[in-house]
């Protein structure tokens, strides 16, 4: 698996990134052991970037991971771990100092790890983001010093939010951003604020390549918060491939994995088998590239939502 630069971190991370959230039954019910043997097989097809949050199930993501890592036995510098604060289920967004340390020492417990490579405040859009400049990653930068965390990330649907804070914060204090849903064949938004961010030094992790499950025969969760117009789109992609017996969320992965600037795609996995296609996926892309046949005819067919989006948190102008 072909390790990428994270920005200035001086971490190397897998181009396909291990996105924990299934294992917090996230989508849909996902056994521990499943979960667990999802870690160990993507571990030993050369994934060692894996990303959580306590909001995922609640911190079962959390414990569910942590567990597999124990279990693979390697030194903890063989794999790169990240987690977030600030969102929680039962409460809500809380990004205040207070908050946010104790969220460290409850995820360090969750995942049996001493330290983690990167916090993300996650999904700061629903906050103030003066609060997120002024309080919150101030109270990082100690956690930094502590030696709790490696990095600093922030995460978010809107892409503003990453400017607005960028552009307050002194260089090299945020070290990553987290962007979703935006390098998907229906929306690849996040292209245009690469520049950007690569002159700000920041790492870059486009996650959910899948459009958060838009592109899976399965389809998306209920909750996905798509308009009914994109779901129908991706849908009708979706049974496009199927019926040239190819596969959407093969083209889907590719199509995140292509762009060499943005350092790793997080897919969210919860089964070896789930692991072994998106790995297959990377894989043929190195050696035989992209089905430019089928992305054109999927290209046409989303060409009515392409680059559409659904409102998440405030509007931070
Ligand atoms: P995704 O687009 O990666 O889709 C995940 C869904 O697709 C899951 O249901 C998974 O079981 C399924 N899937 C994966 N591979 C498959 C395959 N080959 N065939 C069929 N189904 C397959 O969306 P995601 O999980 O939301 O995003 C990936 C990860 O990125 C998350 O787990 C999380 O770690 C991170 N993320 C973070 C944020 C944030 O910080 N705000 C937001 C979204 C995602």
């Amino acid at each position: 698996m072909e390790l990428r630069p994270l920005g200035n971190t001086g971490l190397k991370v897998s181009s396909v990134g291990f996105g924990a959230s299934p294992l917090g039954s996230h989508y849909s019910p996902v056994a521990e052991d499943d979960g667990i043997a999802a870690v160990r097989e993507a571990f030993r097809l050369g994934i060692n970037f894996f990303d959580t949050s306590p909001y995922y199930g609640g911190t079962l993501s959390e414990k569910v991971l942590g567990k597999a890592l124990k279990a693979l036995q390697v030194p903890r510098s063989d794999y790169i771990v990240a987690t977030k604060c600030g969102r929680y289920v039962e409460e809500g967004f809380d990004f205040s100092a207070e908050r946010v340390r104790k969220s460290i020492d409850e995820s360090l417990e969750n995942l049996q790890l001493d330290y983690v490579d990167i916090l993300h405040c996650h999904d700061i859009e629903f906050v103030s983001l003066d609060q997120i400049v002024n309080e919150t990653i101030p109270t990082l930068q100690k956690l930094k010093q502590e030696g709790k965390i490696r990095f600093i990330g922030i995460t978010g649907l809107p892409l503003n939010i990453f400017t607005y804070v960028l552009d307050r914060v002194p260089p090299g204090t945020v070290d990553v951003i987290l962007s979703y849903c935006h390098l998907s064949i229906n929306d690849s938004t996040l292209l245009d604020l690469v520049p950007y961010l690569k002159s700000k030094g920041v790492g870059v992790i486009s996650a959910s390549p899948l459009s958060m499950g838009l592109f899976t025969k399965q389809g998306p969760p209920e909750w996905h918060p798509a308009s009914p117009e994109i779901k129908s789109a991706c849908k009708a992609a979706v049974a496009h491939c199927k019926s040239k017996g190819k596969k959407m969320t093969k083209l889907a992965m590719q199509y995140s994995l292509a762009n060499k600037e943005v350092s790793s795609v997080f897919v969210g996995m919860g089964s070896v088998s789930e692991v072994e296609e998106n790995v297959t996926a990377y894989r043929e892309l190195q050696g035989l590239g992209m089905d430019q046949e089928t992305l054109s005819e999927v290209e046409a067919i989303l060409e009515p939502v392409k680059n559409l989006t659904w409102p998440s948190g405030i509007d931070h102008k």
